[in-house]
Parts: structure tokens; C-alpha cells; sequence
């Protein structure tokens, strides 16, 4: 039986302009910095950022992404820090600017696809822009795998030298227009990943009502994290979720439970993901 600790990634905001829908939703950087806290009080151990303008737009302002992340380090101590650099409403050549501030991770899609209203472009050039300026500040990337072609995107990487050869993986699955959420596929993917990159670690996000099943699915496969939060699940109604991202904290605790497993300790979470000491 498996008993490894399990990593739990809390994607507190993402980029869906919709904060009326549910006033849980943090969107400024203090309200973010409260609803990590929370979730981390509740287990999770890495926190997946987006930020916004003013006015609820997706923002690539580093000074924001820096204010997010210097609340997350003093309130939440050892949680690893992970920035999106996505690509919804944001201009490509903006998406990279928050690195500087170095955070312990950040995302990283290694390829395009549809998304229900845009194609998400990850042009090969900026793909490796991106991973480039992730290991010159020595960020370890999460690679966002929305179709299989980017596993072999992300071994391109590996074997050019931009990324160490064991990256933490997510399968994003239940995005309308991309992979639908369904086991067999994941059975595929990660037979596939583990093929190409037999070193690296893995997670999968179910989007929307797939949320649960995707995680009862990834925890039954061995899975080193489960990720939850508002991000893919925004229209999950308040009246069963007062409390936004750290309830589904303790929902995912629950799920891990029921596996024999338990949440990882930040330190563990780190040493799970090879990353640096906080
Ligand atoms: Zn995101």
C-alpha cells in the first residue's frame, strides 16, 4: 500500500473574470494572502498564483505577483510558491516578467490548444523563453500537459538542457475544447510520461465538476499531489462552500484520508518535489 504524504495544490484565484459569481474568490493581493493562509491551515502546501488589475482583469504585474508571495512567506511558512505565467488575457511577452522575483515554481504549458472560447497559444519560441528564464533563476517548472504532444514538449526541454529531468507534471483534464476527464486517458498520459520521463513527478486537475473524481482518480494512481481550489471549480455554489479555497482544502484532506495516505508537511512537500529548503 501506498502511504506516501500527498502534496496539496491549492489554485486560489486563476484567471476567470467572474468574482460576482462567488465572493469567495480572492482577487486582491490581501484577500489572496488570507485565503492561502487558510488553505494552508487546512493542508495545502503549494499555492498556485494568478493575479488581477483593479478591475478583475488577469494582471502580469510583478510588483503583484511579489506582494502575493512576500504574505504567502511570512503567514505560511515552508508552503512552496508556485506563479502561473498562463496565458488568458495576458500578452505572451508579459508572461515571464513575475521569474524575477523567484519564486519556488511556476507553471509552464509546453504546447497549444483549444480552450472554450481561445486557442491558449504556447508558441515553441516562447515555451522556451519561458523555461530558459526559469532556469536562470532556478525555478522549477510545473508542466501543464493539455493534450500528450506536450509531455514530448516538456522532453524536448529536458533533453536541450533547460529542464532538469525530473519536472513535476500536471494533467489538466475536463477543459472544454481540450481532454475531456476520463481514466483510460489518464491511464494513457501517465503510462506515456512515465515512458518519456521516467523521473518525473505527477498531479492531475480536473476542471469543474470533475474536480473530485480527477483527484479520487490521480490518489487511486500513486499520485505525488492533488490539486484543488476556486481556480477550476468557480461556479462551486457558496452555499456549499462558505469558505471557498480552504474547504476544498479539507474536502481533498478527506479524499486522502480514505486512501491510507495523509497531507505532506512543507518540508516533505519540498523534498518530494526536489525543491529548495524554504
Ligand atoms: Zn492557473
Amino acid at each position: 500500500m501506498n502511504t506516501k504524504p500527498v502534496i496539496i495544490a491549492v489554485a486560489i484565484t486563476g484567471s476567470v473574470p467572474r468574482k460576482k459569481d462567488n465572493p469567495t474568490l480572492p482577487v486582491l493581493p490581501a484577500e489572496q494572502i488570507e485565503s492561502t493562509h487558510a488553505a494552508y491551515e487546512a493542508g495545502a502546501t503549494l499555492v498556485h498564483i494568478h493575479v488581477r488589475n483593479d478591475d478583475e482583469t488577469p494582471s502580469s504585474d510583478p510588483d503583484r505577483f511579489a506582494a502575493v508571495q512576500a504574505g504567502v512567506r511570512k503567514h505560511c511558512p515552508g508552503m512552496i510558491v508556485q506563479f502561473s505565467t498562463g496565458g488568458r488575457g495576458r500578452d505572451p511577452s508579459a508572461r515571464g516578467l513575475s521569474l524575477v522575483h523567484r519564486p519556488d515554481m511556476a507553471s509552464l504549458s509546453t504546447g497549444s490548444v483549444n480552450f472554450p472560447t481561445i486557442v491558449y497559444e504556447n508558441h515553441a519560441t516562447l515555451v522556451t523563453d519561458l523555461a530558459t528564464r526559469m532556469k536562470d533563476f532556478e525555478i522549477a517548472p510545473e508542466i501543464e500537459i493539455f493534450d500528450l504532444s506536450h509531455i514530448h514538449g516538456a522532453k524536448r526541454l529536458i533533453d536541450a538542457g533547460l529542464m532538469s529531468a525530473h519536472p513535476h507534471v500536471q494533467f489538466v483534464m475536463g477543459v472544454q475544447n481540450a481532454m475531456p476527464a476520463d481514466q483510460h486517458l489518464l491511464d494513457i498520459l501517465l503510462k506515456e510520461m512515465q515512458r518519456v520521463i521516467p523521473g518525473a513527478t505527477w498531479t492531475a486537475a480536473g476542471i469543474g465538476r470533475h474536480q473530485s473524481e480527477v483527484m479520487g482518480w490521480a490518489l487511486a494512481r500513486g499520485a505525488d499531489a492533488v490539486r484543488t481550489g476556486l481556480e477550476d471549480n468557480i461556479r462551486i455554489s457558496k452555499d456549499r462552500l462558505a469558505n471557498g479555497n480552504a474547504e476544498l482544502v479539507s474536502l481533498a484532506v478527506e479524499m486522502i484520508h480514505q486512501q491510507g495516505r495523509r497531507p505532506a508537511k512543507p518540508q516533505e512537500a519540498r523534498h518530494l518535489l526536489k525543491l529548495r529548503a524554504a
